[in-house]
């Protein structure tokens, strides 16, 4: 469909004034804004198109340029500012009022519906988010773990089954809403009467009213107590993540649902391992005479000790991989792997006797350093590994 032009669509001149640019669009937008018009796409249509054009004839960049190059100079990829294919949102149009009508609020809440109000019909109060921390060793981290935790919180109310009422012939319907959960109000707005529609503030919003409160909670529906709660977490989490729970956490008031759980992660270290990501790293220490003729090795990895093979001529920084034997991607497919970091170890202290046998070495000509392409640094061998 072709867009018609913004000037047209408001019914004003090309050279009007921003304040008759204004005016025209509050009456279009009167005439068919949503509310009065329910159920009436054309209308829709219209309080749409008007928006845009008003959007675009209000601001002082937008306009010359669509005076000079048309729709295509404020469609979406002529630098901003522009529309999709899908125009105005009424999100977009209903945040534009504040301004148009500058009052701050909008008067259109009612087009929304109950769905921006606090509570929802039958809803009572959702019940407040429980927080704890949960502390994991690398292995719990490496497999994931069920967790079982006695928790402080409030949970619904055993007697009157959360509701707060002594029993089921203490509760009546709500007269103030007569049993709807919500009240309509109506306000004066220039745009005429507008209706919004919000939560009962005498039963919020569950239409109901208690005569007689339950005798054990004095009608709030639940209790401080303490309930053991297994946890499920999933292998390859790591420190400052969150799981939520949803429903675990504090019973509601009201009839409402439960709040939620959330749970942060701690990791332990472990004594051994590092965690970099999925991978984990050891340090391997050998003496001199192990790298130099070899020799095989037990290094921890979080499934228990591996032998390895270190080969004669192994150099310091020579890194060696237990390929999967990382953690896991945590609600993904795949795993890290182990890295053994090797550091030739020097004596610190040496006897007579091993000085004597390393001084008759020092000259030797096997002993003089090499280096060849294949012995690259540190950095380098990490930089090849994780290319
Ligand atoms: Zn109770
Ligand atoms: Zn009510």
């Amino acid at each position: 469909m072709a867009k018609r032009d913004y000037y047209e669509v408001l019914g004003v001149s090309k050279s009007a004034e921003k304040a008759e640019i204004k005016k025209a669009y509050r009456k279009i937008a009167m005439k068919y804004h949503p509310d009065r018009n329910p159920d009436d796409k054309s209308a829709e249509d219209k309080f749409k198109e008007a928006a845009e054009a008003y959007e675009v004839l209000s601001d002082e960049e937008k306009r010359p340029r669509y005076d000079r190059f048309g729709h295509a100079g404020v469609s979406g990829n002529a630098g901003g500012g522009g529309f999709g294919q899908g125009g105005m949102n009424m999100e977009d149009i209903f945040s534009q009022f504040g301004d148009i009508f500058g009052d701050g609020g909008s008067p259109f809440e009612s087009f929304f519906g109950g769905g921006r109000s606090q509570s929802r019909r039958g809803g009572g109060q959702k019940g407040s988010n429980l927080r704890i921390r949960v502390k994991l060793n690398m292995e719990e981290i490496a497999n994931g773990v069920t967790k079982k935790i006695k928790v402080k919180k409030q949970l619904k109310c055993d007697t009157c089954s959360g509701s707060g009422a002594k029993d089921k012939n203490a509760v009546s319907t709500c007269s103030t809403c007569r049993g709807s959960g919500y009240v309509r109000q109506v306000r004066s707005t220039f745009l005429g009467q507008m209706q919004t529609t919000t939560a009962c503030p005498s039963c919020s919003g569950t239409g109901q009213m208690i005569t007689a409160k339950c005798g054990t909670c004095k009608g709030e529906g639940k209790r401080m107590g303490e309930q053991t709660l297994e946890i499920e977490i999933p292998a390859g989490v790591s420190e400052g993540m969150q799981l939520s729970l949803p429903g675990k956490g504090n019973a509601g008031s009201g009839g409402g649902p439960a709040g939620d759980l959330l749970v942060s992660i701690l990791e332990e270290p472990h004594p051994e391992l590092q965690r970099d990501g999925i991978n984990i790293i050891f340090e391997l220490y050998l003496s001199f005479p192990e790298a130099a003729l070899g020799t095989s090795v037990e290094v921890p990895t979080i499934g228990g000790k591996v032998k390895i093979k270190i080969p004669a001529g192994t150099q310091s920084g020579k890194i060696f991989r237990l390929k999967g034997k990382g953690l896991p991607q945590v609600q993904s497919y795949g795993s890290g792997d182990q890295l053994i970091h090797t550091n030739i170890w020097t004596p610190k202290k040496l006897s007579a006797k091993e000085t004597k046998i390393l001084e008759g070495l020092m000259d030797a000509d096997n002993f003089q350093p090499q280096p060849g392409k294949s012995d690259k640094g540190f950095f380098e061998k990490m930089k090849d590994y994780f290319r």
